[in-house]
């Protein structure tokens, strides 16, 4: 470690995993001088997934990285979150970005995207990834965070571990208390050709209770200069899967169809039951996303269902905190503190806000989707409520980065007519 006295110096910086949260991480801490090391278990590194939406916040993270054009070029701009109830076709979801004013909106992307374009930026600044090497566990060793692999290698000796290995990650404490969510959902990624009647700026779904769910989320490119492509996504109870594969796909598609017809042409390109991903969702907070010299980021520091869409732009403001922690602590101690400090609260709140709402769109309640139905949907489309949900979706409801400035994306008047 160097640098002035009374200022914390360059360090030897490990980064264990390459999602958006370790790539992040990576590049930030990168430009502010410190020696990194990033460690993926996949031979190759690649993204794992469907699609996502990016909010004003991590577009935020990605623009302060020099990255929202080139994120832009490859997502597709969302405007609106937009929900009917079947059979009713009540609208029971409508979020528009635009009710906080003019150049608000959603990016989604292919998961693939984003980690092309962080990656292609990491590896355009000179760094470069330990692929193949599934970090196992760390120990402190004479003030330093030594990591094992899986084959009980050393892999080196670091001033701060950033732990970004996902919910799973095997450096989270032993202790945490953690929820396996009874709904998961298939994914499928769906190349789009002409006008199939979707909107091209809004994920729209359809529900049947809080039981079955359908949604479809235009994703942008998967490859630079590849065909659009829509995520497509269908609500499954875990203890459901083995059933769901025994009745067979032309079972499921009529399923699908007699909740939202529209859908039909869609499903044809999924022809085998491997063109589905199976997600399961996990929900944890660490209390403390921190040790000795050792820090987790995004997913292994909190994980939840996607209801909200905020995962990934969590784990980007993660890694955005933690930057700016090391670069304005005198040391490595007060740094994690002040990470911890400056994204307590946003964590808490989203966290919280995901569990409270998943219920009302993925469980078997029939009381929570007729509240959902006939009491949240007509209050949440008022004057102010509306503003006040956009806020919400946006992840701006509190300051994202507590004390510190932070300059979410907000599209200028050019930018909106792309
Ligand atoms: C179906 C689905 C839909 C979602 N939709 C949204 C959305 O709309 N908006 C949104 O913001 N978020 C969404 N999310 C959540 C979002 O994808 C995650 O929050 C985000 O990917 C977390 O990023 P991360 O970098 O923390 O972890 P991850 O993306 O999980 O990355 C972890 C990395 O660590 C590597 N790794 C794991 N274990 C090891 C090991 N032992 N050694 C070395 N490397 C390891 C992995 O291979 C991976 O590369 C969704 C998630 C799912 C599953």
């Amino acid at each position: 470690m160097t640098g002035e006295p009374g200022r914390l110096g360059a360090l030897h910086i490990a980064i264990c995993g390459s999602g958006p949260a370790g790539l992040a991480a990576a590049l930030l801490l990168h430009r502010a001088g410190h020696r990194i090391d990033i460690y993926e278990r996949f031979d190759a590194p690649r993204p794992v997934g469907s699609g996502l939406i990016l909010q004003p916040t991590g577009l935020g993270v990605l623009a302060e990285l020099g990255l929202a054009e080139a994120i832009f070029a490859r997502g597709a701009v969302i405007n609106r979150l937009f929900g009917r109830a079947a059979p009713s076709g009540r609208i029971v979801l409508d979020v528009r970005y635009s009710a906080r004013g003019t150049g608000w909106s959603g990016l989604a992307v292919h998961r693939s995207a984003l980690f092309d374009v962080l990656y292609q930026a990491a590896m355009d600044a000179g760094l470069s990834v330990h692929s193949s090497t599934p970090v196992s566990g760390s120990d402190m060793l004479n003030g330093k965070r030594v990591l094992t692999d899986s084959d009980g290698r050393h892999l080196g000796a670091f001033d701060l571990v950033v732990d970004a290995m996902g919910s799973r990650s095997p450096l989270r404490p032993p202790y945490t208390r953690s929820q396996h969510l009874s709904y998961g959902a298939f994914w499928a990624n769906i190349p789009i050709s002409g006008d199939l009647g979707f909107a091209p700026d809004a994920l729209e779904q359809r529900y049947f209770r809080a039981s079955r769910m359908a949604g479809v989320l235009p994703v942008g490119q998967r490859q630079a200069g590849g065909p659009q492509e829509a995520a497509f996504f269908w609500s499954i109870r875990q203890q459901d899967v083995e059933h769901w594969r025994s009745r067979g796909l032309a079972a499921w598609k009529d399923e699908v169809c007699s909740l939202w017809p529209q859908c039909a042409p869609l499903l044809e390109s999924i022809t085998s039951p491997d063109d589905l991903t199976l997600a399961h969702y996990e929900h944890f907070t660490l209390a403390r996303p921190y040790g000795q010299a050792l820090v987790h980021i995004g997913d292994c520091a909190h994980s939840t269902s996607p209801q909200l869409g905020q995962g990934a732009n969590m784990a980007l403001l993660d890694a955005l905190a933690l930057a700016r922690a090391l670069a304005h602590s005198q040391n490595v101690v007060s740094a994690l503190s002040d990470y911890a400090r400056m994204r307590r609260w946003h964590v808490l709140l989203f966290q919280a806000g995901s569990a409270i709402f998943t219920p009302f769109y993925q469980s078997d309640s029939r009381v929570l989707p007729f509240l959902r139905d006939w009491l949240a949907a007509p209050v949440s489309r008022m004057p102010v409520a509306d503003a006040m949900l956009a806020k919400l979706v946006s992840g701006l409801t509190v300051a994202p980065l507590a004390g510190r400035s932070f300059q979410p994306f907000r599209q200028g008047p050019l930018a909106l007519n792309r």
